[in-house]
């Protein structure tokens, strides 16, 4: 087989891709068909394709890439680590240097008595990791009929059986036996969809609530944890009214469950602080990392645990790991993206300066007749498109392919936006300049313009 190369032909790279390579999320069929775009290099905000276009990256990649593409000290480090110490493992009472030190980075970084670090590789496992931990941790406690963990429709967790499970997506639920036993899903706090004539802030409390009667429901003496995105992501960037992070933070104190904040999204920076659970103040007992820990750079995540929880746990063999736990190439490669985050003064620089521009620019979207809310807190936002702003309607049957229409304009107008439904979301790399967002704002009017 001859090798090809980001020079190769486009449609040579489309043939041989769509002959082997099955894509996630995706019906592969459809994409066989059009040709997926294909992706060969990325500077600071920008991608370029096999043709030559330049596209502005509103969504970091996955959510990811923190720090923008192309920061040399990045492969560098990794290269650095390649040749010291390409590999070993953490299991049998052996460290390295990286994983050492990228543990105590994260313990300083992270708030409260977060101050133990569980190493996995995405997300997904690191929300697997959470659901074994809290599980054995009630265990060893001596309360081992604490098993449920609850979690919300529409929130993401993973894709793994465990972290789908946690996770609330319907359309994943339908495929391949999730969710698994002992898992309980209460209502998101989507005040845009589902807030009915209830103010944002009524309908905040009484969704907190929901948890409250799940635990008495369930019994209290049977719900080991609770898990939730500060902020909603992959459902559709959705803000919570303020009312509700404190009444659930009140309930989980009350009742005593433990709290799992998934940073995955919100973490690093994203909402303007280290994490989201500062941002919303949130007090989590086990904060789940992934994505922008490295921006992406490297396949990297993990659960940062309290001491009490970590007590427990030391005190056990927790029968838990993968070959890959805190790779130290990995853990290198986000060490030193930790290092520019902070000192190159960007989780500030978001707060202060980035994150309100772009919120301005942002919210000027809404005079456009689609789009009826624009929400945003740091570098993460949405706008939600309605054929009517009053009754925040969605779009109906062949109409409800709006978001889909919004999001190809989007891309054929060298701009990528996701869209969930009829929310069109983004979520920059934290380094994007004024210039940049203009642009950004520019074209995604002009891609609604199109779709209107
Ligand atoms: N948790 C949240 C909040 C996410 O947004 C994601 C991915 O988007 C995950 C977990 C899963 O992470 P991964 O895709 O790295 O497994």
């Amino acid at each position: 087989m001859n090798i090809l190369t980001a020079n190769s032909p486009t449609a040579e790279l489309q043939a041989r891709d769509a002959a082997h390579h099955m894509h996630p999320f995706t019906t592969n069929a459809d994409l066989a068909s059009k040709g997926a775009r294909v992706i060969t290099r990325a500077e600071g905000c920008w991608l370029t394709d096999s043709d030559g276009h330049r596209i502005l990256d509103a969504m970091a990649g996955l959510w990811c890439v923190n720090v923008g593409y192309g920061r040399k000290e990045l492969a560098d480090a990794a290269a650095r680590q390649m040749q010291e110490l390409p590999y070993y493992n953490t299991f049998f009472q052996t460290t390295h240097v990286p994983a050492l030190n990228l543990a105590a980075k994260l313990a300083e970084l992270a708030p409260g008595d977060l101050n133990h670090v569980f190493f996995a590789c995405s997300g997904s496992e690191a929300n697997d990791t959470n659901l074994r931990l809290v599980r054995t941790y009630w265990q060893e406690k001596g309360q081992p009929e604490r098993q449920v963990i609850i979690s919300r429709w529409n929130g993401y967790h993973g894709s793994s059986v465990g972290s789908g499970s946690l996770g609330g997506m319907k359309g994943m639920h339908a495929q391949g036996g999730m969710p698994i036993p002992g898992i309980h899903h209460i209502d998101q706090p989507h005040w845009w969809a589902e807030g009915g004539d209830m103010t944002p802030e009524d309908f905040g409390l009484a969704r907190a609530q929901e948890l409250e009667k799940a635990i008495l429901e369930i019994g209290q003496d049977k719900v080991a944890a609770f898990i939730a995105e500060p902020i909603q992501g992959a459902g559709g960037v959705i803000v919570p009214p303020e009312t509700y992070w404190p009444e659930i933070q009140r309930i989980v104190d009350k009742y005593g469950i433990l709290l799992i904040a998934d940073e995955v999204i919100c973490g690093f920076g994203r909402t303007g602080k280290w994490f989201g659970s500062q941002t919303l103040d949130i007090r989590p007992d086990i904060m789940t990392i992934a994505k922008g820990l490295s921006s992406g750079y490297q396949p990297i995540g993990g659960s940062i645990v309290s001491d009490e929880i970590a007590k427990v746990i030391d005190a056990t063999e927790f029968n838990h790991g993968y070959t890959y736990s805190g790779h130290p190439v990995a853990c290198a490669v986000a060490l030193e993206n930790l290092r520019i985050l902070d000192e190159e003064g960007i989780v500030t620089r978001v707060r202060t300066e980035t994150a309100p521009y772009l919120k301005e620019k942002f919210e000027s979207l809404t005079d456009h007749p689609l789009v009826g809310e624009a929400k945003i807190v740091g570098m993460m936002g949405s706008l939600a498109l309605t054929p009517n702003k009053e009754t925040r309607a969605p779009f109906q049957a062949e109409a409800g392919t709006v978001g889909y229409i919004t999001r190809e304009r989007c891309f054929a107008n060298n701009l990528i936006m996701r869209h969930v439904g009829d929310r069109m979301i983004i979520s920059p790399p934290l380094v994007i300049s004024r210039d940049e967002i203009d642009t950004l704002i520019d074209r995604a009017r002009l891609s609604l313009d199109e779709a209107h």
